[in-house]
């Protein structure tokens, strides 16, 4: 009952109007007198008589955005049986320090709660772990100099994928099979780019997949020739099925391995917890790395359904929640025995350790819809004709009446459903079939919409009315500057486009992802364009449609606090506060203020899991260095 009050729509629009008012106040009060309010904030968060008991660990001299809106600001915390137990000022946590304390001077850095990626397919971005990732690299030389890095690292024959190279950051010319046979002679390699739509292959990939001058193109594809040779250029349109299919499969072993490298990945960018959405296999691997102590990141898993398919999600759920207990209880035995504890019954034992003793870390939490496309292929779905296409609205997946009932019956089973709607007219069927659904069931969790990159602004005030939460990805705004934004939808639509700002005046609560693999995954390139609002490589000065920038506070909450509450962990995690769960992120330096381009230049120095790190800037540093 706590959880659905938290997020009604008065509650939700009285919340956002403290947190506004409370930053404002205490942004005034930390230029003003420092030392005062970080005290105030130590004596209104440290525990009754915690100055009794040492903390296990302690980060000092640091930038603490803590995205708690009574406190916003602080220098230090400490962290007990992986749980916060004080933050504040330097002076107050340093009197927490113990004998046995860990003690890390942050050295002035920044440090933010754990980012909860709000919309991820990590399924999709195993092959740029494994493989090569040539994200938002504008130079080809740079390009292959990492591809044949790669290539010493594997035995001759094994393929190199991955990708998301982008020809159009430094010249605009595709690269050929030639650039990649002269450093991948032994390796087939086949890399798509940006958006997935073209692959880059070597001679050596072509061979295997029997691609030849006589190969004709597949229907929808096109492979480039040579205009005097008619030779294949190694560039294949909409059609690198030709040579993807002949990469392996990956053996259990290695996709358990991808799995975990992945995972790890996203710690080594900040990323603790998220909403990951995929197929139901991936839930099995999930349960084993959770079983070895390999779950890195906190799962809040969401799969496809139909009507038929429902019963099976909820089975689904319901396994997936006895197997997490089962292991959990086993942990716990162990811890207990460790500690010399008498190994307790369930109930007990989890009231003494405190559940896992990290924190929920795997859960079946919601339904993913899919109701239109995407806008660079005009298949969105939109209320007018696109601006440079008269002919096309993009057609909506589904009709209404199939939404409504779909949307009706995973509500009934107890899931929020997210559906994917890009165009004005897929955000409003989405608004349409949520509002017919919760006048008939009451949620525990709000239903969302993924994406909402076009929103007429009829529509922008219903997400607060009906309690929906916009679940936007940045990155996509800024890829599309100059690129086809406005060629699709023309001046005044382009203006209603990604529509942060407008959203959040009228009393949205906006959750942030990266929908990697089609965006970076690094939630600081999302903050960058959440903030600033201008393209990779900077500009237009000042940001795109500038109204839609939000403050870094805004943004920062939306990957943490936001996600944390969509999936009914608001109280345990998403800020740095007493008793939560102590995930939180260390930079290498302070974020600029005021915020700036320069802020893409931080890397993570440390991720913390229920504070224990899973990620150290200087291991990675030093393995580097013996490899
Ligand atoms: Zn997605």
């Amino acid at each position: 009952m706590a959880q659905f009050a938290r997020w009604l729509p008065s509650d939700m629009m009285n919340r956002m109007g403290e947190d506004r008012m409370s930053r404002g106040v205490a942004v005034l009060a930390l230029a003003a007198v420092p030392a005062l309010h970080l005290s105030l904030a130590a004596c209104s968060s440290a525990p009754e008589g915690s100055h009794e008991t040492p903390a296990d660990l302690v980060v000092m001299n640091a930038d603490v955005h803590t995205v708690d809106a009574a406190a916003p600001r602080a220098q230090a915390f400490a962290v007990r049986e992986g749980r916060f137990m004080a933050v504040g000022g330097d002076a107050e946590v340093r009197a927490l320090i113990g004998p046995e304390t860990e003690v890390r001077d942050a050295g002035g850095a920044t440090v933010v709660p754990g980012f909860i990626d709000g919309h991820v397919h990590f399924g999709s971005g195993t092959s740029l772990v494994r493989g090569v990732d040539l994200t938002g690299i504008p130079s080809k030389q740079e390009w292959l100099r990492i591809i044949a890095a790669k290539a010493e690292q594997l035995p001759d024959g094994a393929w190199i994928v991955g990708g998301r190279w982008d020809h159009t950051l430094e010249g605009g010319e595709f690269p050929g099979k030639q650039d990649l046979d002269a450093v991948t002679p032994a390796n087939p390699v086949v890399l798509s780019d940006i958006d997935g739509h073209t692959s880059w292959a070597n001679s050596l990939a072509m061979k295997i997949a029997g691609i030849t001058n006589d190969t004709p193109d597949p229907p929808g594809g096109r492979i480039l020739r040579d205009p005097e040779t008619g030779e294949p250029t190694g560039i294949f349109l909409e059609s690198g099925g030709l040579i993807g299919r002949h990469v392996p499969d990956l053996t259990e072993r290695e996709r358990l391995e991808a799995r975990r490298d992945t995972l790890r990945f996203a710690n080594s960018v900040g990323i603790t917890m998220a909403h990951d959405m995929a197929g139901a296999a991936t839930l099995d691997d999930y349960l084993r790395l959770l079983e070895g102590g390999e779950l890195s990141v906190r799962i809040w898993f969401g799969t496809y359904a139909s009507v038929d398919t429902i019963a099976g999600v909820v089975a689904l759920r319901d396994r997936v929640a006895a197997s997490v207990a089962e292991i959990e209880q086993f942990d716990a035995g162990g811890r207990a025995a460790r500690s010399g504890r008498r190994v307790a019954r369930s109930g007990e034992s989890r009231a003494e350790s405190g559940g896992s003793g990290r924190g929920p870390l795997l859960r079946v939490g919601y339904i993913k819809l899919l109701i239109d496309g995407v806008l660079s292929s005009r298949t969105a779905a939109m209320l007018a004709p696109y601006a440079d296409d008269a002919t096309e609205t993009g057609l909506p997946r589904r009709s209404q009446e199939e939404l409504d009932e779909l949307v009706a019956a995973c509500n009934a089973a107890g899931f929020p459903v997210a559906i994917h709607a890009i165009g004005d007219r897929g955000v409003r069927m989405a608004l349409d079939a949520f509002e017919a659904s919760q006048a008939r069931h009451r949620l525990l969790l709000p239903n969302r919409i993924e994406h909402n990159e076009v929103v007429d602004p009829a529509d922008l005030p219903r997400y607060a009315e009906l309690g929906v939460l916009a679940s936007m990805n940045p990155h996509h705004c800024i890829t599309g500057i100059d690129k086809y934004n406005t060629a699709r939808l023309g001046p005044e639509r382009a203006s209603w486009s990604f529509p942060w700002g407008k959203l959040r005046d009228a009393g949205a609560t906006l959750v942030f992802g990266s929908d990697w693999a089609t965006a970076p995954l690094a939630p600081l390139e999302h903050l960058y364009a959440a903030t600033l609002r201008e393209k990779p490589g900077g500009g237009p000065a000042g940001g795109w449609y500038p109204e839609h920038r939000l403050t870094w506070d805004e943004a920062l909450r939306a990957y943490t606090l936001a996600p944390a509450e969509a999936s009914g962990y608001g109280n345990e995690l998403g800020s740095i506060e007493p008793g939560k769960w102590a995930d939180f992120v260390i930079f290498d330096g302070a974020l600029p203020e005021p915020l700036d381009r320069s802020m893409l230049e931080l890397k993570v120095e440390a991720t913390y899991v229920a504070g224990r790190p899973v990620y150290e800037l200087a291991n990675e540093a030093r393995s580097a260095g013996t490899r």
